[in-house]
């Protein structure tokens, strides 16, 4: 069954998670309240709406409730952004994802339930500072202020050791839950598998412990 989705705001952010979407295959009704911007759309979302999203009439008329998850790509506009999550969680939408400017619209739009917020241009910023400080940290993806999920890149010190010889729960309180090793994937790799030169370790726990791991391992 094709996945249904409704992006909310044609900027580049909306833009371009509309098309990625349709490039895997979903349908996707794209909505924005500039004829130019849905002018755009028209060849490339499954369906592209005119419409002022902060107008509870507006979002019932389109049925908005019927589809599985809704993004809410409004930045600038945070009483707009606000309001269209409000009303679309009052409809019930299962599943709402919508992008902060800043600090106080994420505390705001967790607030009313909005159920992912992104921030892409300080998640961004964090990646980036996290990639520069260190050669080897290849990701990042933050699970709460202080929980991370950070692929990173095993150094020649940990080569050869098993997971038990390093016993990384015990002594750092993370876990490893994965090893990218070339076009592979370990999924909760056994305590017996060695690590080898150039594998990427997925790792997740406590930001401090990640960090004491990378310093005394990696
Ligand atoms: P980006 O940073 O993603 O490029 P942007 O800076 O172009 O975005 P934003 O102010 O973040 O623009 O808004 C994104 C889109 O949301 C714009 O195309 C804007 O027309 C649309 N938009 C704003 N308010 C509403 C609304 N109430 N209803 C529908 N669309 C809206």
């Amino acid at each position: 069954m094709r996945k249904e989705f409704v992006v909310i705001g044609l900027g580049r952010f909306g833009g371009s998670i509309v098309k990625e979407l349709v490039s895997q295959g979903a349908n996707v009704m794209a909505i924005d309240w500039s004829p130019e911007r849905v002018d755009d759309f028209a060849q490339i979302a499954t369906q592209a709406v005119v419409a002022n999203t902060t107008d509870e009439a507006v979002i019932k008329s389109l049925g908005l409730w019927n589809f599985e998850h809704v993004i809410v790509a409004i930045g600038e506009d945070i009483q707009a952004s606000i309001l269209t999550t409000l009303i679309l969680k009052e409809l019930g939408v299962p599943q709402i994802t919508v992008k902060a400017t800043n600090d106080y619209h994420e505390k705001v739009l967790r607030k009313i339930g909005a159920d992912f917020v992104v921030h892409p241009e300080r998640d961004m910023g964090i990646r980036l500072a996290n990639h520069m400080m260190s050669n080897n940290v290849l990701d990042y993806l933050e699970l709460s202020d202080e929980h991370s999920i950070m692929e990173l890149r095993a150094s020649e010190r940990i080569a050869g050791s098993s997971l038990a010889d390093l016993d990384i729960r015990a002594n750092y309180g993370i876990n490893i839950v994965g090893i990218k090793r070339e076009e592979e994937i370990i999924v909760s790799p056994m305590p017996t598998e060695p690590i080898l030169v150039g594998d990427i370790l997925l790792v997740i726990g406590a930001d401090v412990d990640i960090n004491r791991f990378m310093k005394k391992a990696l």
